[in-house]
C-alpha cells in the first residue's frame, strides 16, 4: 500500500472507534460492550499491521480504552499468509468465511474463533481435530437470517438445535451467533434480521448456555443498526482500509 494510504488507516480507524462509540451511546449501552473486528480480506499485511500499530498506539496510556481490535479474515488462505506475520501484535484472529472440511486443519492453525459454523457436521470436524491435539476453539455459529440464497448459515428455525448440538461438542466452547445482514436498503428489514439473531442467541444462552453471549453482525454500512440490536462485535472493512478491488 501507499505510505498516503498507510496514513489514512489510523484516522479511518479513530473514525470507525467514534460510530461505534456514538452507536453504544444511542443504544444506551455501555462504552466498550461492542468490540470491533477488522475484515482484512484483500488488504495487504502491511495495512493489516498499519491498522493494529494505530490502534495500539491509540489505546496507550488510556485506561477506559476499548478492548483492541480483533482481526477477521474470510478466506483460509489468506489467513494462513497473514497470520504468522501479525503474531507480534498478538490480535485475536478469527475466520469469518466459509470453512471447507479440507481446510479445516489450516484454519485451525491461525485461528482463534471460527465464527462461520452453519452445520453440526462441520463442527464435529472441528471438534475432533481440536480434541485430538487437546485445545479448546472458540466458535460462533452463522445463522442466514435474511434467507438470501446467496448468503451462507444454518436456518433460523433450525439454529437454536444446531447451536446446542455444537456446544454439546468436546473440544469446542460456544460463544454466541454471526450473520450477514439482509443486503437492502430498508433499515426495519435490516434490523429485523439482526433481531432474529438476538433472540437465537437469547434463547440459548438462557437455554443452559451461559457463555454463548456474542453477535457479531453488522459492517461498514450498518452497524448502528446491529449496535441498536444488541451486536458486541461488528466487522468492518472498507470503512477503515477504503474499497476493494472488485
Ligand atoms: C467483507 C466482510 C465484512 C466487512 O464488510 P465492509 O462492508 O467492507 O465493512 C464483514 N463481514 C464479512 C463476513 C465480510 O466478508
Amino acid at each position: 500500500m501507499s505510505a498516503e494510504h498507510l496514513d489514512d488507516i489510523g484516522a479511518r480507524l479513530a473514525a470507525a472507534r467514534a460510530r461505534v462509540a456514538a452507536a453504544e451511546h444511542d443504544a444506551d449501552r455501555a462504552p466498550g460492550s461492542v468490540r470491533l473486528l477488522l475484515a482484512t480480506k484483500t488488504v495487504p499485511l502491511d495495512g493489516v499491521r498499519s491498522a493494529l500499530l494505530a490502534d495500539a498506539a491509540a489505546r496507550a496510556g488510556d485506561p477506559a480504552a476499548p478492548a483492541p481490535v480483533l482481526v477477521g479474515e474470510n478466506r483460509v488462505q489468506e489467513l494462513v499468509a497473514k497470520a504468522p506475520h501479525l503474531v507480534d501484535l498478538a490480535p485475536e484472529v478469527h475466520l469469518i468465511g466459509p470453512l471447507q472440511s479440507n481446510k479445516v486443519n489450516q484454519a485451525l492453525g491461525a485461528a482463534g474463533c471460527v465464527e462461520t459454523v452453519d452445520s453440526v457436521a462441520l463442527a464435529e470436524r472441528l471438534a475432533t481435530r481440536c480434541a485430538a491435539s487437546g485445545r479448546v476453539l472458540d466458535v460462533l455459529v452463522q445463522v442466514n437470517v435474511s434467507g438470501e440464497e446467496t448468503k451462507h448459515g444454518a436456518h433460523p428455525d433450525a439454529a437454536v438445535r444446531t447451536a446446542l448440538d455444537v456446544a454439546a461438542l468436546e473440544g469446542l466452547r460456544l460463544r454466541g451467533f454471526m450473520t450477514v445482514g439482509a443486503r437492502s436498503s430498508d433499515p426495519a428489514r435490516v434490523r429485523a434480521g439482526y433481531r432474529l439473531l438476538r433472540e437465537i442467541r437469547d434463547r440459548v444462552r438462557d437455554g443452559g448456555e451461559p457463555g454463548a453471549i456474542e453477535l457479531s453482525m453488522g459492517m461498514s454500512g450498518d452497524l448502528e443498526l446491529a449496535v441498536a440490536e444488541g451486536a458486541t462485535i461488528v466487522r468492518v472493512g472498507s470503512a477503515v482500509f477504503g474499497a476493494r478491488p472488485l
